[in-house]
């Protein structure tokens, strides 16, 4: 036997000898110190023992606010969008009875528990977006019991500010309107004009998107996307409605420019055939459709898996908005992320928002916490909420013809 193998065997058995001993140490100390002093069974946190309390909803609008409040008197805030704003604020309600009493920093256990509650209702907008709310208000406890913005919790920032638009060097083309099966040239000609546009004013430096929004009829939209390739589209937006994956496949196939999709898909379950078919190359989940911050972290592990960034849909107030910016500082492939000033500036009549946007640079800064970082003015929120020029209709469009037109 060499010196250099001896060593190599006295080393393993010294190993090993070690490994006993300090094994053997650690029964000892657990005996000597009591399971009260064991570091091994410290367990409880000072998120530990906190109980849910009780529930508020806030119908401001077409938002639903949730507030849930807990046992340690730190309330969180969730945001409940794109739903009959009366029915969800009656669902979020009815919702707290699997809530009330529960740990809220048990966050995946409690959206299992919503989700699977109700084996009829699983999935849905009503259920997702609901639960969502929720979520939301759930990681703004937890982010608010632990001092830390909620990125922190979804593993920390990734990046140290985040690509937004609208800004001036970041433009997205609307569809600007509904098309029947015959879309004319001239129809073609003016969205052709609108991509150009935008090309000339973010300039070669800048991001210009198109959204096709469900409105333009296959065979038009490939027409379309031979035509503009000059102007270096980032994205074309929901090129089908959601769920037909066949129609996907086909303009996958037909298309030179990358397609987007997503702002209407819930949960993993949804979002996983667009991967699992290849017909997709940027994903886009609206944190509060597709299920909360739990189910977008989840969404943007599966895309990642398969080389897919996220460029999320984003239609909230500052308090989803900033939800969505903590996935998106927290994830590796984020190509950009959508804000909708209009709905900021309206939130922002009773609420303020942790974060900023560099018009010039379309950078957003981080959300600064603790939790989501938003505090809400009841007095500026029930003013809001009272405004008599406000009223609920149900949205749709029609073709010239009188026929139901996508939209
Ligand atoms: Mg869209």
């Amino acid at each position: 036997m060499n010196n250099e193998h001896s060593s190599k065997i006295l080393s393993r058995r010294d190993l090993l000898t070690g490994l006993g001993a300090a094994a053997a140490g650690a029964a000892f100390v657990h005996q000597a110190v009591g399971q009260d002093r064991n570091p091994a069974a410290q367990v409880a946190d000072r998120a530990s023992g906190v109980k849910i309390t009780g529930m508020r909803t806030h119908l401001v609008q077409n938002k639903v606010y949730v507030e849930i409040e807990t046992s340690r008197g730190v309330t969180g805030w969730g945001e409940v969008s794109a739903l009959v704003p009366s029915a969800a604020e009656a669902l979020a309600r009815r919702m707290f009875d699997l809530l009330d009493g529960e740990n809220p920093t048990r966050i995946e256990y409690l959206w299992q528990k919503l989700f699977r509650a109700h084996r009829d209702m699983r999935g849905g907008p009503f259920m997702c977006h609901t639960i969502a709310g929720i979520d939301m208000a759930l990681w703004d406890i937890t982010g608010k019991l632990w001092g830390v913005p909620v990125h922190r919790l979804l593993g920390g920032p990734c990046r140290d500010k985040v690509k937004v638009y609208p800004t001036s060097k970041s433009r997205k083309a609307p569809p600007a309107g509904v098309y029947d099966h015959a879309v004319t040239p001239s129809e073609i000609e003016r969205m052709i004009n609108q991509i150009r546009l935008d090309r000339e004013r973010v300039g070669p430096e800048g991001i210009v998107m198109f959204d096709a929004h469900c409105a333009i009829p296959p065979a038009a939209l490939i027409q379309l996307a031979a035509a503009v390739k000059a102007y270096d589209v980032l994205f074309i937006e929901e090129v089908a409605v959601p769920g037909n994956i066949e129609v996907f496949k086909r303009l996958k196939a037909a298309i030179d420019i990358p397609l987007a999709t997503g702002e209407r898909d819930r949960t993993i379950w949804e979002f996983i055939p667009y991967l699992d078919q290849r017909c997709i190359d940027v994903l886009q989940p609206d944190v509060a459709h597709c299920g909360g911050i739990t189910q977008m972290k989840k969404i943007a592990i599966l895309a990642e898996t398969y080389h897919v960034p996220l460029a999320p849909h984003c239609t909230t107030s500052p308090l989803g908005a900033t939800a969505s910016l903590s996935v998106g500082a927290s994830i590796p492939f984020l190509l950009i992320h959508e804000t909708a000033p209009g709905l900021l500036r309206w939130g922002e009549q009773f609420m303020n928002r942790p974060w900023t946007v560099d018009d010039t640079t379309a950078y957003a800064t981080l959300p600064e916490g603790p939790g989501l970082g938003i505090t809400i003015d009841r007095d500026k929120m029930a003013s809001v909420a009272a405004d008599p020029s406000y009223k609920w209709r149900w949205p749709g469009a029609k073709l010239p013809d009188g026929s139901v037109a996508d939209y």
